[in-house]
This record gives C-alpha cells, structure tokens and sequence, in this order.
C-alpha cells in the first residue's frame, strides 16, 4: 500500500535545512568555537530587558495593532527622518514585523507573481530566492566578484527585461561585509528610471559599517526611495536576534500591498517587545556606536589572525569575515567547513551555501560578534591550521 507520506510532494525539492543551524549543531555537537550563525554573544542592555519585563507585568500582553504599535512606528520614522534625510508616515509607510525575515517575504510575496524575474546577486542571503520561487518568481543571478565583491551594473543592465519585476540589493552585504557606494546607488537609481521594477532594500546591517564609510540607504536616493521597500532588524541592533523584532519601510502604494500579506502571515508581532523597543528608542538610545564598536571586533580579529594561514581582506560592513583558505587547501568549502568543526573545533559558514547553484571560491564565512576570549580562542585555532 502507497503511503500517505508518498505523495507529499515539495514546493522547495532542492532546499535543504539552512546552513546556519546546520553548522550551529555540528559546532555543538562538536564542542567547536561557533562562529558560524551570525549572532552575538553579549547582552542585550538590561535597561531594555527591564522595560520588556515592565510592560509584560503591566499587561501589554495582547495583540498588538496590525502594523505595529504606533509610538514605535513614530520612533522609526524619527530614526530615519535624521539619519538619511527621509520622510516616512508612520500611519501608511512603516510595518512593524516578526525581523527581517518576515519583511523580507511579506515583501516578495505581495509583489511577485508566477513568471516575474527577480534579480538577486550571489553570494546572497539564504531566504530570499525561496521566497520567489514560493511566490512563482523567477530567480535571476549576477555574481559578485572577490575579493572585493562589487556589483557588475553592466551585466545587470543587461539581465533587466519587461518580466524583470523586483531587484534585491543588500547592504552591507551578508555574507561577504562588501558595502554599496554612492556611485552604486546613482547607478541603480539610472537604470531603474522609466521602469516599473521595485527594489527591495535588506539594510539589516545599516549600523554596522567601517572606516568611517556611510551606510548608503536607498532612501537617500529619491529615484529609488519611490519604489523601495527597505527592511531592518532591530535583532543586530540591540543584539537581540531571538526576539525577532524588526520593520519594513515603503512608499504608501507599496506598503498597502505588503500590509495585505503581513497581516495573514502574522497579522502582528510581539508586544512587549514594541512597547519597549519603542520607550528605548524615544530615550536617545539608538545604534549609538554600533559601528566603531564591531569595527574594534573586527580588527582584534584580525589582529589576532595575522601570523595565520588564512588571506583576507577587511571586511567593510556586517559581523562577519570571510577568509580564504586557498594555501591551506585545495577542498570545497563545504568540506572544508566541516574539517574546521571535526578536526579543529571551529565553525564557519562555507560561502558555497549562499549560492543557487554551488560555487567555490575557497572562503568561510566568520562571525565576529563575540567577545574577545571567544575571538582569540578561535584565532589561536586558525594560527595553527
Ligand atoms: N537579511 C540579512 C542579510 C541577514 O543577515 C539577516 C539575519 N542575519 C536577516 C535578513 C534576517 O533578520 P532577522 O533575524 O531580523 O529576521
Ligand atoms: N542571518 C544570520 C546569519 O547570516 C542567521 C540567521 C538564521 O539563522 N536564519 O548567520
């Protein structure tokens, strides 16, 4: 007799179990130094954690409103009013969502129909090509090239077509910490002109970018704010990934849209949480010294690491570090990745993994969000490979 479980067929038959809990588990497992998932290991402000606690005791534990709680959608407004110059309505341009994750997809999925192109540059981050193509998209790739992983605006002009309906850009960019210029965003903005392509903004990094760079919102930019949907997280900001907190940005007409498949995803997120986040935000407590806190993590890293095998370049925005391995090996990532868990008690992230189709360019993927003993146990680990 045919079983029931024979018949289940997959939407998704060539995605497999993501990269991050799979290396997360292999590193537990292992007893490795996990710098793999991309998460810190400090803690979040207490005065944050107190006001989450207070608002639960208070009774702020049901349902929020579908958008998000107002005074937080007002403080974001405020945040990105004086950070980029951009004016957004809190009542019809802000969605409050469950992270990045969920603006990400509820974006895609309120404009992407079957047959619609997607142009997404590779290495890119692991959810958005399944999200197309659950929504019947089709992916298109351009390659970013190492070491410097720069955009070709040349072969995207020539991938753009009359389906070409949404354009992901990633900023600074996860996995390889590469960071858009001015001259990039201008490029975009030209060729998008006299189209109808929305471009969907992952800024989730906005804060964490180096060397006195400035992080290039594509709200800046007005021939691209008017059809960007620009997503954020406050998981990197106060160092709370788990609380899965974040938002989406967009013109009314967009936001209308998307606020039609975010109400059926979650209708609306976690309230404490936005009571909290909202009082803590109103206080002047922001992203203040975000960025030259991490950069002052990257370069104990790197420091630490300079007597080692591995080549590198700086990585310019993000947490994370890619080295290459290419004078220590001669295998793919993903089996390097697992000889660093097994042999060596280090976890990375093989870059292979943020590729559709497989790809080697002999980098791991490290996240640098840990504190310096974590950081130079897992460098002393490097130095001897
Ligand atoms: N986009 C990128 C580039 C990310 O790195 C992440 C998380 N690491 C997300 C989106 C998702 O963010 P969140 O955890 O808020 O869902
Ligand atoms: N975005 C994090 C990373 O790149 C992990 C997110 C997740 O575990 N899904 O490592």
């Amino acid at each position: 007799m045919i079983s029931f479980s024979d018949s289940v067929t997959s939407k998704l038959p060539n995605t497999a179990t993501s990269i991050f809990a799979v290396m997360s588990q292999l590193a537990n497992e292992h007893g490795a130094v996990n710098l793999s998932q991309g998460f810190p290991d400090f803690d979040v402000s207490p005065v944050l954690i107190e006001l989450v606690a207070k608002y639960m005791r208070e009774g702020y534990n049901q349902y929020a409103p579908m958008p998000g709680l107002l005074p937080l959608r007002e403080a974001i407004a405020e945040k990105t009013s004086e950070l980029y110059g951009a004016e957004y309505d809190p009542d019809t341009e802000i969605t409050v969502t469950a992270g990045a994750t969920q603006a990400i997809y509820a974006a895609i999925s309120a404009f992407i129909r079957d047959e619609d192109e997607v142009i997404i540059f590779e290495p890119a981050y692991d959810s958005y090509m399944p999200a197309v193509k659950l929504n019947g998209g089709v992916p298109i790739t351009s390659r970013l090239k190492g070491p410097e992983f720069k955009i070709d605006w040349d072969e995207v002009r020539r991938l753009m077509c009359n389906r070409t309906k949404m354009i992901i850009i990633n900023s600074p960019h996860n996995p390889t910490g590469s960071v858009l210029s001015s001259e990039d965003l201008l490029q975009l903005e030209k060729l998008v002109k006299n189209t109808n392509i929305i471009i969907l903004s992952d800024e989730v990094y906005e804060h964490i970018v180096f060397d006195g760079k400035r992080h290039e919102s594509v709200c800046r930019y007005p021939g691209l704010a008017e059809r960007s949907l620009i997503c954020c997280s406050f998981g990197k900001t106060f160092h709370a990934t788990g609380w899965k907190t974040g938002y989406i940005v967009a013109p009314s007409a967009l936001m209308k849209e998307v606020r039609k498949t975010h109400q059926f995803m979650v209708f609306c997120t976690n309230t404490p949480v936005q009571y909290a986040i909202a009082e803590f935000l109103k206080n002047g407590n922001g992203h203040g010294g975000l960025g030259l806190f991490f950069q002052a993590k990257r370069d104990f890293f790197l420091k630490e690491i300079e007597g080692s095998r591995f080549t590198f370049t700086p990585t310019a925005g993000t947490y994370f570090q890619l080295l290459n391995y290419e004078a220590i090996s001669d295998e793919t990532e993903m089996d390097f990745a697992g000889y660093l868990v097994k042999e060596h008690k280090i976890a990375g992230v093989p870059v292979s993994s943020f590729y559709n189709k497989g790809h080697n360019g002999n980098y791991i993927r490290f996240c640098f969000a840990k504190s310096e003993e974590t950081l130079k146990t897992a460098a002393e680990i490097l130095c001897k490979i």
